[in-house]
């Protein structure tokens, strides 16, 4: 190798190190260089122009599939210029990608259709270059049969990597291979049928006398796709007859033909050899079907002989494939705008066209988008491999695929859908680099639900839109696999229990299987990809932030002053009572709420950072509250981490706006809402939640024992069955969220058998406190620096029985404890206290401990008996009596697991005695009429109760601005701080006893679910006695409340009280001194004696000053403002027989109560209007200077109505007890006093006057009084 530069030497140096790595025969017994190295030489020489190819490397299969980690593309021969220029052509359809990168590579390989490869391995059609490192799969545009086999030199080719880099790539063969030996050379055949006489031989039912295999020849007129069938691979052709039309149907399944597919061409001739003539078992219909001996010849005049052609077939028209252009198919795309209709099915068009891919839509379902507006579906074709080459930039043929114009409302594109007559034709590679992705055609979820469930392409598309939002929300959370993984109906995985019994509601009788044999071979087209309907879904699943968006914006557009305010009470206020009452407001969505219907979705976690229950996807996160309907607490820490789907909610969104509505007259101008808050949950209760998912990681408890079980039963009575049966049970030890920390805290922590211990302890909730900032500090930190306040909650608790030491979480059996308990009875029972502290991430079990829980922790990694103890501060001293009235504080841990067992009121009969000893220690619950008793003692309560009505006030610190007002900005905190909330809470709607508890602002962020209607548990709430004596109770730091009922019927827009719906209970003024303390509302039939006082006032909006002609009368300092508002009040005097009462009335009750028509009452405080105010007072109750102006009409005219008979008649009265009365009431002896009922005059003992609200008059018919007079009179007497 004389005259060889020191680089070639170098270069034929590796090329020979190639050789023995790649080629089979390896290095020659020798060392002198194999000889197919010199065939390989000699052609690259041919194809260099005789020189070698310095500057390219050789390439083995088995470095380009790990090395290459980008697409890249290597053209041997090319100049500089020449892949400019191809590059850029490729770029036509989308510029802004980037071209292939040029590798210089050689690769020399063989083709194969992996049938040498591994006997075991599926052959499914598909080409691969392979040498002896390895195999690739590989794609090309054309392919010669004898190709297979031989080992070529590729001059021209591009790498593909996966997306996913990890998996293997494949090959993109762009220019013919090079054969590096000959090739075989093609047999001869010479007997022909041509389809037109073999055409009768499958038409006539007797059956083919002659065994002998034929052979037939004809014009590709259709090649179907590759299909697999129980792990069968097979493809249907069609050949034409060259002179007629007639043609005929050869089904190629031998593995060893399946390559057929990459080498036939449309409209070429084609002989093939060794066919038989069979029938389906189906249909009847007779078919050509390949041997194992059969061949696919190239259709050869001169190899033919004579071939009868049978005239009679001749007539027989079939399908005809036009090829349309582009421009065909956007006229018909006009015609299709012109008869649009929805609603009805219409007939798809079957058309022909050429295309670009530009996008990949969504490869798993067979989705691409083509010149950017039109959609390529190929899932009806099932697709095995043919994706592989339709990438971004690669173009297509389309042959009779069906034209559907808008199958799905929110489909943006015009679809083309490949059916099994369809004919899919790689026409050439993209030239842009941009890596594929995989299909997986196993357990590919898309697909298989479209087969099961015979879907049309709206149903698809709508298919597709829904597992793809359900993989973009969670697989973040549970991966990809795990979520859409399908298990053939038993144990469906997530996507298959949220998906099938959607498609089962929308196709119910459409799970008959397809008959794809019909489909591919009858005369008459038939596919589900004929008819079609634009559909509308008939529900969504967004994300949660849609959802979140889409709630706000919803609450916006219902937000109407006018409405949550009457107009008769409104036109009264002053500005400041006008804004406070719109500060709040709430609006409930449910699923109906939404159009179309909203299913919610999402992983239930609990934020440490929160202590609250939250569904979470990848988008957002929603706060929920999770209630049981037998009003048992949510309890349930196995469900952490599940992805749950819950079709009944109501999604709340509180209102939280700061406006500046000047007067009622303005409500309707929106602009006057300055800031807007919004706070968005959703609550439901657990019987409604439909468990998709429940994460690994879970670790089933055993059913060990039968005691346990049947406690179960008792206690997961209201769980749905299928929770029961797998969900419930289940322990989980780890957050969902991946961490950190717990690997580290896993290390070491196995025992000397290496297996994990665990130990595990039973306790009892006795006492819940709320969250709030303690001065404790963490153990971790190290930082020296001052006490910081920790949020944290306590809770006191009993231990049952003893600490277990477990040999691994899985064995962990139910309660054995509950078991000894029993046999130990009262006298074994240790009663030992202790005060659980939750910080820091072990804050996340605030929301599931409740009181009167059982409750076990579990603390993993650990088989120290003694863990309780030792962590306990101060450190237990040995003999220190549990007993000791000072319960001892245990920090609970970051890494122990709390898990809920059962509510002690659901043990068993037998562990009665148990139960007596426990519920010894129970915290007490009071009834609200306990509450509200005098008799009450105790400054913290808890009790449960309906909230009744949720209102603002102002807060009694109004007039100093608060120190923290700073941080509450900083902080997000909802509610200005000169509010607070008032909650009237009652036993049951309707109930008269009814308890106030006010909420400061503060407490408000986590506070949810506190709605009307609501049913809610207090605890720790400081009871108060005002100086009326009214009883009240604040919410204080540690107070905290549960949720165990939502609101049953709401009026979605408003929050007035449930009060409302029924009128209040008839009583007597003398019944009412009994229960004076807890009557919220009632009605008497009483007689109006007179009108004590009386005062129309016209008020400064601002600063309740007079207003007089226009201006506000305050001077120093002087007031802005030019609104009045018009109030009235008066205090009547009524009695009813058995006793009297002082009634406050004001505004439009005033005119009620005085017998006003609306346009009488406008009038008269019109009049007011220039006077400012006008007041009188009966002559008779004082005898203190009169305040009116003895000569004013307006006063004179007040005064004779008051002192009217017509003033003095029966009423209908609804009121609520004042509970500021001006005079405190002081016990008085009874009197006796004469009355008047109409004409009748009677004498009747009363005791001292009562102040009453009003809230309602009614007047009295004739015939009603009469009624009501008898009625009471009957009652009166059953008193006596
Ligand atoms: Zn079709
Ligand atoms: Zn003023």
């Amino acid at each position: 190798m004389a005259g060889t530069s020191v680089a070639e030497q170098r270069w034929l140096q590796a090329a020979r190190e190639f050789a023995r790595r790649a080629f089979p025969d390896g290095e020659g017994p020798s060392g002198t260089e194999p000889p197919l190295l010199d065939v390989v030489l000699r052609r690259l020489r041919d194809v260099g122009g005789g020189d070698l190819p310095l500057g390219y490397s050789f390439i083995s299969i088995s470095d380009l599939l790990h090395q290459q980690r980008m697409p890249c593309c290597s053209h041997l021969t090319w100049s500089t210029n020449e892949f400019k220029d191809w590059a850029q052509q490729g770029q036509g359809a989308l510029p802004m990608q980037d071209a292939l990168p040029r590798a210089y590579l050689i690769l020399v390989a063989y083709l194969t259709d992996g049938r040498q490869e591994n006997k075991e391995k599926l052959v499914d059609g598909c080409l691969y270059v392979k040498d002896n490192t390895g195999i690739i799969p590989c794609e090309l545009l054309h392919l010669e049969l004898e190709w297979l086999g031989a080992l070529f030199l590729f001059p021209s080719w591009s790498y593909i990597p996966q997306t996913d880099k990890s998996a293997a790539g494949y090959v993109e063969i762009l220019v013919d291979p090079v054969p590096v030996n000959l090739l075989k050379e093609v047999p001869d055949t010479i007997p022909v049928s041509f389809p037109a006489s073999a055409k009768p031989l499958l038409t006539s039912r007797i059956p083919c006398k002659r065994r002998s295999k034929l052979t037939v020849a004809g014009e590709l007129a259709r090649r179907g796709p590759l299909l697999c069938i129980r792990h069968k691979s097979f493809f249907f052709l069609f050949l034409k007859c060259l002179i007629s039309a007639v043609w005929v149907p050869v089904l190629v399944q031998k593995p060893n033909q399946l390559a057929w597919h990459h080498s036939l061409q449309l409209g070429q001739r084609y002989t093939i050899t060794g066919l038989s003539i069979s029938s389906l078992k189906k249909s009847g219909q007779r078919i050509f079907v390949t041997g194992v001996s059969s061949c696919l010849l190239p259709y050869c005049a001169e190899q033919v002989g004579e071939q009868p052609l049978d005239n009679a077939c001749q007539g027989e028209s079939t399908q005809s494939s036009s090829l349309e252009t582009a421009e065909q198919l956007s006229d018909s795309l006009e015609l299709g705008v012109e008869e649009k209709r929805t609603g009805s099915t219409r007939d798809s068009k079957i058309i022909s066209y050429v295309g670009t891919v530009t996008k990949i839509l969504n490869v798993q379902a067979g989705l691409f988008l083509l010149d950017d507006k039109v959609c390529l579906c190929l899932a009806y074709q099932q697709l095995l491999s043919s994706a592989r080459g339709l990438r971004p930039g690669a173009c297509v043929e389309l042959i009779d695929v069906h034209l559907l114009q808008k199958p799905l409302v929110s489909f943006p594109f015009v679809v083309l859908g490949a059916c099994l007559s369809s004919t899919i034709v790689l026409k050439s590679f993209s030239r842009l680099s941009i890596p594929y992705q995989a299909r997986a055609s196993s357990g590919n979820l898309y697909l298989q639900l479209l087969f099961r469930y015979n879907l049309d392409m709206s149903l698809y598309l709508w298919l597709v839109s829904l597992l793809e939002g359900f993989e973009e929300r969670f697989s973040c959370f549970f991966g990809r696999r795990r979520l859409l993984h399908s298990s053939k109906h038993q144990n469906p995985g997530a996507a298959e229990k949220f998906l099938v019994p959607l498609l089962q509601a929308a196709v119910p009788d459409r799970e008959e299987a397809r008959d794809i044999y019909d489909e591919i071979l009858a005369k008459a087209h038939q596919c589900p990809l004929q008819k079609y309907l634009t559909m509308t879904p008939p529900c969504q699943v967004p994300s949660l932030s849609v959802i979140c968006r889409v709630a706000v914006q919803k609450s916006w557009e219902a937000f109407s002053p006018s409405q949550l305010l009457s107009p008769l009470e409104a036109q009264h206020m002053g500005t400041q009572e006008l804004n406070r009452r719109l500060a709040w407001s709430y609006c409930t969505l449910s699923a109906g709420s939404f159009q179309p219907r909203l299913i919610l979705q999402g992983v239930l976690r609990v934020s440490s950072r929160s202590s609250s229950l939250q569904l979470q996807d990848k988008s957002s996160m929603l706060p929920c509250v999770i209630s049981h309907k037998d009003g048992s607490p949510f309890a349930h820490t196995s469900l952490i981490g599940s992805l749950l789907q819950v079709e009944s909610y109501q999604l709340v969104v509180e209102r939280f706006f700061q406006t500046d509505f000047p007067s009622w007259e303005h409500l309707e101008n929106l602009d006057h809402v300055r800031e807007k808050k919004y706070s968005v949950y959703v609550q439901f209760y657990f019987e409604d939640v439909q468990v998709l998912h429940a994460p690994e990681g879970q670790i089933q408890k055993g059913l060990r024992s039968g005691s346990s079980s049947s406690l179960r039963r008792k206690h997961g009575s209201s769980l749905t069955s299928e929770l029961e049966t797998s969900e419930a049970k289940m322990l989980k030890l780890e957050d969902p969220k991946p961490d950190t920390h717990t690997a580290e805290n896993c290390q070491g922590c196995q025992s000397s058998t290496g297996r994990t211990n665990c130990v595990s302890r039973l306790f009892l909730v006795t006492q819940k406190e709320g969250l709030m900032l303690r001065n404790y500090q963490l153990p971790r930190k190290e930082d020296g620096k001052g006490p910081e306040l920790q949020c944290s909650f306590q809770a006191t608790v009993l231990w049952l029985g003893k600490p277990r030491l477990w040999s691994c979480p899985r064995e962990i059996g139910n309660l054995p404890e509950l078991d000894e308990m029993d046999c130990d009875g009262e006298e074994g029972m240790t009663q030992e206290k202790a005060l659980l502290l939750f910080m820091g991430k072990s804050l996340r079990w605030f929301p599931f401990l409740h009181l009167d829980g059982l409750y076990c922790f579990i603390v993993p990694c650990c088989s120290d008996l003694e863990v309780f103890h030792k962590l306990c501060c101060p450190p237990m001293p040995e003999k220190s009596l549990s007993r000791s009235s000072c319960p001892l504080c245990l920090p609970v841990q970051d890494t122990w697991h709390l898990q809920h067992e059962m509510w002690i009121s659901c043990l068993p009969e037998c562990q009665l005695a148990a139960r007596s000893v426990l519920t010894g220690v129970e915290q007490r619950i009071s009834s609200i009429p306990e509450v509200l008793s005098n008799g009450f003692t105790g400054s913290l309560v808890s009790f449960s109760g309906e909230i009744v009505e949720r209102t603002l006030c102002a807060s009694p610190k109004n007039e100093k601005p608060s120190v923290t007002a700073g941080l509450q900005k900083q902080k997000g905190i909802l509610l200005a701080s000169d509010h607070i909330v008032k909650l009237s809470v009652s036993v049951a709607p309707g109930s008269p006893a009814v308890v106030d508890i006010y909420i400061a602002p503060t407490y408000l962020q986590h506070l949810w679910g506190l709605l009307p209607g609501a049913k809610i548990l207090f605890q720790n709430l400081e009871r108060k006695v005002s100086r009326f004596h009214n009883v009240y109770c604040t919410y204080i730091a540690s107070s905290c409340v549960s949720i165990i009922g939502l609101p049953t019927s709401y009026l979605p827009f408003s929050s007035s009280s449930a009060g409302e719906t029924s009128p209040p209970s008839l009583v007597f003024l003398s019944n009412l001194q009994s229960h004076l303390q807890h009557l919220s509302q009632a009605r008497i039939l009483c007689h109006v004696s007179y009108v004590l006082t009386l005062s129309l006032q016209w008020v400064c909006s601002l600063c309740s000053s007079i207003f007089k002609e226009g201006r506000c009368t305050r001077h120093s300092p002087p007031c802005p403002s030019h609104l009045g508002v018009r109030q009235a009040s008066a205090r009547v005097l009524v009695e009813d027989g058995t006793g009297e009462a002082l009634v406050l009335c004001r505004n439009q009750h005033v005119a009620a109560m005085l017998g006003l028509s609306l346009l009488d009452w406008e009038a008269l405080q019109n009049c007011v209007q220039s006077r400012g105010s006008v007041s009188i007072q009966h002559e008779e109750t004082t005898g203190m200077g009169c305040v009116e102006e003895p000569e004013d009409f307006i006063a004179c005219y007040i005064r004779s109505l008051c002192r009217s008979p017509l003033i003095c008649r029966p009423i209908l009265l609804d009121f609520s007890l004042d509970r500021k009365p001006s005079k405190i009431l002081q016990p008085t002896p009874l009197q006796l006093r004469n009355f008047r009922c109409g004409e009748v005059e009677f004498v009747s003992q009363v005791g001292p006057r009562l102040s009453l609200l009003c809230l309602n008059v009614e007047e009295v018919e004739q015939d009603a009084l009469n009624y009501l007079n008898s009625e009471r009179i009957r009652r009166t007497s059953s008193y006596c």
